[in-house]
């Protein structure tokens, strides 16, 4: 069985790699997998340079982490054997400012995303109002919306992330936190975004303990007594929150596609057509060539996937037109530390729309992760864009890399004559898909209908969620599916626990 994957992302990736796995096991399969673009790894990209005075610049231009608590990469980094390579955040310098009036607030002490559970540090902290604090002490009062009927789940009981946010904790709390959270990190706007597809957990915990508050204090709890209970082992790796590679994300990527065998990757050529016939299919390359699959998997970004999709299943099409997706850029930029006399320990920065800034947060990357810069060299990442501006984009990259420098000057305090040791522009065009509401219900539709096209799988971060752990599985599950349509099982897919972290 030969299958063609169309796109060279992580989802691509974990694609090409699956079918490795399963030649290995002694299946007959094969793959060919063309990316558009100059290079693998989609929206991970990491740039390596060499300092003149020593030293390397690491800069991820897309994703710079993925959550621990998601097993896929460390499943294929452990089968890959470069799970050492595996590195954790810097978390004792794990500091989040928010900006408020032009200052920069720290974000207080036991803020659960945006929900407060430690009370000293909320009544001491200048980043809301007194009458928000006290609106925010009423979720605790508040009762649900609504109780769910028996085997309902929060799917049947969508709603947007500022529905939700108001109703339970007060526009402040939004405004302030949830907002920049949920724009700053995933480009998100939070007066269309789905809860059930992106924080299920929040409307679990409405019901389950009647109050965001109440839900995140007794999450809080089960993981201190888990800790308790599994305290780490002597030379067992750190766990932080989000996880990376010591030589940025890219590595993975490129570990991934060695092991699937490069000589079966083609980049820079894309595919402008498939079609299906009694035979299989055929992919037709913008170079004008064609390939012959029996199966294809389209691991493009979700509007590159409907074009695509539209000659083979129209309504299929039109369900993945429906998801929207937001433009963004980042500029990483490194300056002496002399150009930078501040507090230099902290991870990042977010700014409310409210605040109507262009530049909507920023990660110290050199605070954050370890070796990231040379000693003496300071490496900010900038995030311009997204759904609140994405008119912003419009400028050029010298435009865009200066207006990053002059908000950096203007929020920390670098001195305003620094020049960057070091200046980069990534534009992510139509780079993250936004999960708006009801997703869930756009997803199934996909779903049933791609279940009904023999040898044909979607993959990536446009489905069921947009993590990097979450589109490198989509594609493996791709994988699984069109080798299942053709009586192949995976023994790997055949072993219940997977979970090997
Ligand atoms: C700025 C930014 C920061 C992010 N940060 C994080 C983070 O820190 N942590 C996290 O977990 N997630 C993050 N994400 C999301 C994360 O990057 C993605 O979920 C994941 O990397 C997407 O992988 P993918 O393979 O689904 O898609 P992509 O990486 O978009 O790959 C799709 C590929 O398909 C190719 N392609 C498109 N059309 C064609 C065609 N016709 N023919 C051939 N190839 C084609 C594209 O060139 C692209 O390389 C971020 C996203 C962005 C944009």
């Amino acid at each position: 069985m030969h299958i063609i994957i169309i796109g060279g992302g992580i989802a691509g990736l974990g694609a090409a790699y699956k079918v490795r796995r399963a030649a290995d096991e002694g299946h007959d399969v094969t793959f060919m997998l063309v990316e558009r673009d100059d290079r693998i790894g989609g929206k991970i990209c990491t740039d390596i340079v060499e300092c003149p005075d020593g030293g390397r610049i690491i800069a991820d231009g897309g994703s710079d982490s993925f959550l621990t608590d998601k097993t896929a990469v460390h499943r294929v980094a452990k089968l890959l054997g470069v799970f050492e390579e595996e590195t954790g955040t810097n978390d004792e310098t794990k500091k989040t400012f928010i900006v408020k009036g032009g200052k920069l607030i720290e974000m207080p002490d036991g803020m659960m995303m945006f929900a407060p559970t430690k009370l000293v540090p909320l009544a001491t902290s200048t980043l809301y109002s007194w009458p928000a604090k006290f609106r925010m002490a009423l979720d605790w009062f508040i009762p649900r919306k609504v109780r769910w009927a028996e085997g309902e789940t929060a799917q049947q009981h969508d709603e947007t992330l500022e529905s939700l946010v108001v109703r339970r904790l007060g526009r402040e709390a939004l405004d302030r936190l949830a907002e920049p959270l949920a724009a700053g990190v995933n480009g998100d706007e939070p007066d269309k975004m789905s809860v059930a597809a992106r924080y299920p957990m929040l409307l679990d915990m409405e019901q389950k303990h009647g109050s965001l508050i109440r839900g995140f204090l007794a999450q809080r709890k089960k993981v201190e007594e888990m800790r308790k209970k599994y305290p780490p082992k002597p030379g067992q790796k750190r766990r932080t929150m989000f996880s990376s590679f010591n030589e940025g994300l890219q590595f993975i990527c490129d570990r991934m596609a060695d092991a699937a065998g490069r000589e079966h990757i083609r980049t820079g050529v894309g595919a402008s057509a498939i079609a299906r016939d009694d035979d299989g299919w055929t992919v037709t390359l913008t170079t004008g060539e064609t390939l012959r699959g029996d199966a294809v998997v389209v691991a493009t970004e979700v509007w590159a996937a409907a074009e695509l999709t539209a000659p083979v299943d129209a309504a299929l099409a039109d369900v993945l037109g429906t998801i929207p997706c937001s433009s963004s850029a980042t500029a990483i930029l490194a300056f002496r530390e002399d150009d930078c006399p501040f507090d230099l320990k902290w991870h990042g920065i977010l700014s409310p729309m409210v605040e109507k800034r262009p530049l909507t947060g920023v990660t110290l990357m050199s605070s954050k992760w370890p070796n990231r810069a040379p000693e003496g060299t300071v490496l900010f990442r900038g995030f311009l864009g997204g759904p609140r501006d994405e008119a912003v984009l419009e400028a050029s990259d010298e435009d865009l890399l200066e207006l990053a420098r002059t908000q950096m000057v203007a929020l920390l305090g670098i001195k305003a004559d620094a020049r960057p040791r070091y200046a980069k522009l990534f534009r992510w065009e139509k780079g993250m898909p936004q999960y708006t509401l009801n997703h869930l219900d756009r997803v199934d539709e996909i779903e049933r209908l791609e279940a009904e096209i023999a040898g044909f799988a979607l993959a990536g971060n446009a489905y069921r969620g947009v993590g990097v752990p979450n589109a490198l599985e989509s594609g493996e599950r791709a994988v699984s599916k069109v080798l299942s349509e053709a009586g192949i099982t995976l023994v790997e897919d055949a072993m219940e626990e997977k979970r090997v972290y």
